[in-house]
C-alpha cells in the first residue's frame, strides 16, 4: 500500500527526516511513536503530500506521488487524514461536512451522498448530530465526525496525527473505539499517537522515531516488553 524509500525532508537548513525506508502492507495498523520534534508529523504529511519530500520516493498503491502526472486530488481521496485539531468546516453542519468533498469529486447525487453520510454517522455513533454545527459538539464528537468525514471519500489508507491529544481524558476512549473498529474492519492505518495502550493492543506494528529516523520497527508486544535499542527503552521508560 505504501512504499517509502530514502525519504529525506529538510526545512531550510534543518534536516527533519534523515532517510526513511518503510513499507506498509494492506490491512496493517502502524502506530508511530517517539518524542516531540522527532519528525512524526512530517513523516505522515509527506505520505499524502502535505509536505514535499526533499529526496526519496513514496509509492501509494504502486503510484509515485512525486510524479507530475499524479493527481493530487485522487491521491487525497485514497489517503484520508485526521488531525489533532479536527479541522471541521465551522459554518457547515455535520452532514454538510461529510458530503461537501465527496460531492465535488465523486459523480454521485446528493441523495446518495447523504445516505452514505448518515450511515457513516451511524457507524461513529453520531447519527443524531447530522444537523448540528461543529461548535455544538464536544471534542470527542468533533473528532469522530472528522473520522467519518475522511471515510466519506472511501479512502484505502487512513493517516492519524495525534487524534486524541487535544481531547479531555474522558473523550479519548470514544475516539479510540472508532479507530479500533476501523482497524478490525481491515483498514490500512498509520497512527501517530501517545496512547501507548492503543499502540500496544490495537496496532499490529509499532515504529519508534527519534531525530528523523525510524529507530525501531516491529511487533508491539516485542517493542514494549523487549525493545532492542537503548533510545526506545529510554523513551518508553519515560512515557509508560
Ligand atoms: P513531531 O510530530 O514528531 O513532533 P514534526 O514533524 O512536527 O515532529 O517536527 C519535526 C521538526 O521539524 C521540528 O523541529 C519542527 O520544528 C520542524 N518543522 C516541522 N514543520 C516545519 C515547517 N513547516 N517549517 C520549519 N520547520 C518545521
Ligand atoms: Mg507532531
Amino acid at each position: 500500500m505504501i512504499k517509502i524509500e530514502g525519504l529525506h525532508k529538510s526545512f531550510g537548513e534543518l534536516e527533519v527526516l534523515k532517510g526513511i525506508d518503510k513499507h506498509v502492507e494492506k490491512g496493517e495498523v502502524v502506530a508511530v511513536i517517539g518524542p516531540s520534534g522527532s519528525g512524526k508529523s512530517t513523516f505522515l504529511r509527506c505520505i499524502n503530500k502535505l509536505e514535499e519530500p526533499t529526496k526519496g520516493s513514496i509509492l501509494i498503491e504502486g503510484q509515485d506521488i512525486m510524479e507530475k502526472a499524479t493527481n493530487i486530488n485522487s491521491l487525497r481521496q485514497r489517503v484520508g487524514m485526521v488531525f489533532q485539531h479536527f479541522n471541521l468546516f465551522p459554518h457547515k453542519n455535520v452532514l454538510e461536512n461529510l458530503t461537501l468533498a465527496p460531492m465535488k469529486v465523486k459523480k454521485q447525487g446528493k441523495g446518495a451522498m447523504e445516505e452514505k453520510a448518515m450511515s457513516l454517522l451511524e457507524r461513529v455513533g453520531l447519527a443524531d448530530k447530522a444537523k448540528a454545527y461543529p461548535n455544538q459538539l464536544s471534542g470527542g464528537q468533533k473528532q469522530r465526525i472528522a473520522i467519518a468525514r475522511a471515510l466519506a471519500m472511501d479512502p484505502h489508507i487512513m493517516l492519524f496525527d495525534e487524534p486524541t491529544s487535544a481531547l479531555d481524558p474522558e473523550m479519548v476512549r470514544e475516539v479510540l473505539d472508532v479507530m479500533r473498529d476501523l482497524a478490525t474492519e481491515g483498514m490500512t492505518m498509520v497512527i501517530v499517537t501517545h496512547e501507548m495502550g492503543f499502540a500496544k493492543n490495537v496496532a499490529n506494528r509499532v515504529m519508534f522515531m527519534d531525530q528523523g529516523v525510524v529507530v525501531e520497527d516491529g511487533d508491539p508486544i516485542e517493542i514494549f516488553e523487549n525493545a532492542k535499542s537503548q533510545r526506545t527503552k529510554e523513551f518508553l521508560d519515560k512515557v509508560l
